[in-house]
């Protein structure tokens, strides 16, 4: 990727000693090289961020809201000499003059009460349809891997029940997968995608259940706390995770925010991989860094509309428990779900 003079002078050590980065990318201390420290102020204390030039805005939100749990929506970044830059999400960090010497103020307000959904506008910004070619290109691009790694070194998963050894895993979106987080109810489990629990139910016999929300863990633990999900005596969830686990790539459409499963295959490796994971979500564009492993799954919007005639999970609950029986999950290509369960249901009446 080609970098800005300043951006060269800035992040010099990461161009002098790349070679020397991918030959060992698992380790810490070459990794540190490249990085870049920030000072940020925050109600009269100061936080250390490390960040990379190839990082985005967004990326720097998110580890400010690690330190100070401010989310990155509610905050405002302060930085001589960048001007509006740093309101822009997308903006890359090599593109701007940041100087370790100089120090970033953020404004910004802890939510106590979290009763909204926190996530703004690019989660209700439309999908847009990857090519295959594209998505091939940012899985394979060699700084998208980094981030990963650094994302596997920083971002731990916690486990709420142990990983079963011989079970698939499925990974679980929130928003509009299995919660219409728009409309609005008295009480959230109108806003509960149908079947949920009895999809649940019926899928934990051959898979471990993570959920993954592009939401701050305070809200995914209220939310699938509320719809009873954490304590459902059926079925048990292995893990919640974040958006702080996510990583920003970039395409030909922009700058945006992915869930790459590597993350977890990198923790869990005796439990699972590509071959026995996938993922739900409604935005296809949260898989690109596992293309393979991901099924798009119809968005579930008003509520109140829909409750009643939505068969999404009882459907894919065939899906699952069909393939299930499967080896290898990644030689299917989930955009052809519907009929793969139609075609293996015609095949048992025919047996
Ligand atoms: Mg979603």
């Amino acid at each position: 990727m080609p970098e800005t003079e300043g951006a060269a002078e800035l992040f010099g050590k990461k161009m002098a000693s790349s070679s020397s980065v991918s030959a060992s990318a698992s380790s810490s201390s070459s990794l540190s090289e490249e990085e870049l420290t920030l000072t940020v102020k925050w109600c009269g204390k100061e936080y250390t961020v490390r960040v990379c030039g190839d990082d985005s805005v967004a990326e720097l939100k998110r580890r400010i809201c690690e330190l100070t749990t401010v989310l990155p929506k509610r905050q405002k970044l302060l930085y001589p000499k960048v001007g509006n830059k740093l309101s822009d999400d997308s903006v890359l960090l090599s593109q701007l003059p940041l100087k370790s010497s100089l120090k970033m103020t953020m404004i910004g307000t802890v939510e106590d009460e979290i009763i909204v959904d926190p996530v703004d506008s690019p989660e209700i910004m439309d999908d847009f349809e990857l090519g295959q070619d594209e998505t091939i290109d940012i899985k394979d691009k060699e700084v998208n891997k980094q981030k990963l790694r650094r994302r596997i070194n920083q971002y731990k998963i916690e486990l709420r029940n142990p990983c079963r050894k011989g079970k698939k895993l499925l990974v679980l979106d929130i928003d509009y997968t299995l919660f219409d987080h728009r409309s609005t109810a008295e009480n959230p489990l109108e806003l509960m995608r149908p079947y949920l629990h009895e999809f649940l139910t019926a899928v934990y016999a051959e898979y471990d259940i993570m959920i993954w929300s592009a939401t701050s863990m305070k809200w995914v633990e209220l939310k699938m706390g509320q719809l009873g999900v954490l304590s459902n005596p059926d079925y048990k969830i292995t893990a919640l995770i974040d958006h702080l686990a996510r990583i920003t790539v970039q395409s030909d459409f922009g700058v945006f925010d992915c869930k790459p499963l590597g993350l977890i295959w990198a923790q869990f490796p005796e439990f699972y991989s590509s071959k026995n994971t996938i993922m739900f979500d409604d935005l296809q564009r949260n898989f690109v860094m596992n293309p393979q492993n991901g099924l798009t799954i119809k968005p579930f919007r008003k509520a109140h509309a829909n409750r009643d005639s939505d068969q999404e999970l009882v459907k894919l609950t065939q899906y699952l428990l069909t393939i299930a029986e499967l080896d290898d999950l990644s030689i299917l290509d989930h955009k052809n779900w519907k009929f793969f369960s139609e075609d293996s249901a015609k095949r048992r009446r025919h047996e």
